[in-house]
């Protein structure tokens, strides 16, 4: 199989190949035409298998070929629970986003708030972020989820091991009940499958 083959646009193969990937991985191949066709999808991959362009790629072609908001509104949330993983994710974005008219950003904690805040002000069409800095900017009215579209939880057992559990509902609560929702963990534990019941419509399984 190829990436074209995948139906994905002539900018996001132009990104893929300065990457140098020549064919999408197991993931990537499985998980990428639910996800354009706008399924719910339930995804069990490590790190390592190319999770992150199995979930990144498909939003990206989404966004840019369905009609902008003029002040940019978060329409796409990806939530981690480490800042490590959420730098990582974003540059993934960013990468992958280059030849699009998208703009993303990434919000952690452990770092000032302020210029977060400024990027969130400009617009901002892909949102990578950990649970607790998001809330903590909502609080502040830095900005909304009520324009979002897409919500991905990546690593979400580790989300899980790290006591998001109540700032996700929290951050679900907050979203249009109209939307797309990915869900990536390596493991399927009892708590992950009652969280995905909680908030996924009959989900695809898929597996790396
Ligand atoms: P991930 O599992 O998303 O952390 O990705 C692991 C590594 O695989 C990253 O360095 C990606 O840049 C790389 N990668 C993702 N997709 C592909 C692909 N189709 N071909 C080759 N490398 C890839």
């Amino acid at each position: 199989m190829t990436f074209e083959s995948l139906g994905l646009s002539e900018a996001i193969l132009k990104a893929i190949n300065k990457k140098g990937y020549t064919e999408p991985s197991a993931i990537q191949q499985k998980a990428i035409p639910h996800v354009l066709q706008g399924k719910d999808v339930l995804a069990s991959a490590q790190t390592g298998t190319g999770k992150t362009a199995g979930f990144t790629l498909p939003i990206l072609h989404s966004l840019s070929t369905q009609n902008k908001w003029k002040r940019r509104p978060v329409r796409a949330l990806i939530l981690t629970p480490t800042r490590e993983l959420a730098a990582q994710v974003y540059e993934n974005v960013r990468e992958y986003s280059e030849f699009l008219d998208i703009k993303s950003a990434v919000i952690f904690g452990g770092v000032k708030p302020k210029p977060q805040i400024t990027t969130l002000r400009r617009g901002v069409d892909v949102l990578v972020a950990t649970p607790g800095r998001l809330l903590d900017l909502i609080s502040q009215d830095a900005l909304s989820l009520s324009k979002i579209e897409v919500l991905v939880l990546d690593e979400a057992d580790r989300m899980l091991d790290m006591g998001f559990l109540r700032d996700i509902k929290k951050i679900l609560a907050l979203m249009p009940s109209e939307r797309q929702n990915l869900l990536f963990s390596a493991t399927f534990s009892a708590d992950i499958k009652a969280l995905a019941n909680t908030f996924m419509k009959s989900p695809i399984e898929v597996e790396s």
